[in-house]
């Protein structure tokens, strides 16, 4: 951190401002310019209150300098995370892993029938949601316990690691028996109690949604929360943002994996069904997402789109997510990556 003093300050503010500093449990060194007075935190500055230092009256501006977040951060941990989905099923190595499976459970018939043909075209792992946080209360909500029983059977049958929602801390010991990796979504990213709870009593992996409206430095927070917690393993989705743009359901930011991937250690993968809202979309932009670097993608597979129970508009049907495997097929190579 670094403080910038006002201009004709007095030295009775300069102290107040170094104490404020050093109460925050920093050393200080002071450098007199010419012009400008600046002081330099050496050591965490976590524990200063930033504004409450920018409102002390001889202080101009304060700058942070390091980012917030530490075990989430490259700096401290530069070589890329490779995180286990299950079963050996690697994220984050030069492999790509695609996640692959309807929004939401609907059946034993739908979701194994989905797990097989994706697995059969290359998919890492099944997604389905179980537990469906739905903008409606009178929408689908779910299949809940029985949902998560079929994707149980959908894993015996085909092996593939499952990935399904958690909506809240009650659900963690359930999940932890039963789920390979557990998704927090776009509208939990800041729901701290669950993401610190998720630190401490699980060890499964995490795919970590951006939120709506998140930042990217609000995202690797909330990556870090879980991180501080102790569970280590987190896959970062970018999964479209809140914009202006009213033609696709959401924007997909793929410059955001390239700035975390830069920033983070951690594996992003990119869900272009969320994203975009439209299924013609999805395979071009699932191409854009690997060119771009993300470590997989998730996808929406559903055998009959058109009466999905939920996110019909935006699924792809099996024979797509065919072609989809393909085309990554050969984009792959261009980017050091394989399908
Ligand atoms: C989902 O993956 O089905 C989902 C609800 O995603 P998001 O949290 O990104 O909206
Ligand atoms: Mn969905």
């Amino acid at each position: 951190m670094v403080v910038i003093m006002k201009n004709g300050f007095t030295p009775e503010q300069l102290q107040e401002a170094i104490q404020a500093m050093k109460a925050g449990g920093v050393k200080v060194n002071i450098s007199k310019g010419s012009e400008t007075t600046v002081l330099g935190a050496e050591g965490s500055a976590a524990n200063i209150d930033q504004e409450l230092l920018e409102q002390l009256p001889g202080v101009e501006k304060v700058m942070r300098v390091t980012e917030p977040y530490k075990k989430a951060n490259r700096k401290y941990h530069p070589d890329d995370t490779l995180i286990d989905l299950g079963s050996g099923t690697m994220v984050g190595g030069k492999k790509l892993a695609v996640i692959a499976g309807p929004c939401s459970v609907e059946s034993e018939e739908q979701i194994t029938g989905i797990a097989r043909s994706v697995k059969a075209d290359g998919a890492a792992a099944l997604r389905g949601g179980a537990f469906k946080p739905r903008t409606s209360p009178y929408s689908f909500q779910g299949l809940e316990c029985e949902g998560l029983k079929l994707l149980q059977k959908a894993k015996e049958a085909t092996g593939l690691p499952i990935v399904t929602e958690i909506m809240g801390t009650e659900y963690i010991e359930l999940f932890e028996e039963c789920v390979d990796v557990i998704q927090v979504g776009a509208r939990n990213m800041q729901n701290f109690d669950l993401l610190k709870k998720l630190g401490r009593m699980t060890t499964k992996p995490i795919l970590l949604k951006r939120g709506l409206s998140a930042t990217i430095e609000e995202w690797l927070m909330a990556a870090e929360y879980i991180m501080a917690g102790g569970n280590q393993k987190i896959i970062l989705c970018e999964r479209g943002i809140r914009t202006f743009e009213t033609y696709t359901r959401n924007t997909l930011d793929l410059s955001a994996v390239l700035a975390v991937k830069s920033l983070s250690h951690l594996p992003v993968v990119v869900d272009p069904s969320h994203a975009c809202g439209r299924a013609w979309m999805v395979e071009r932009m699932a191409m854009a997402a690997v060119a771009a670097g993300a470590d997989g993608l998730i996808i929406e597979v559903h055998n009959d789109p058109k009466n999905a129970l939920c996110d019909g508009a935006q699924s792809i049907t099996p024979d797509q997510f065919k072609d989809v495997m393909d085309k990554l097929a050969a984009i792959a190579p261009c980017v050091g990556r394989e399908v």
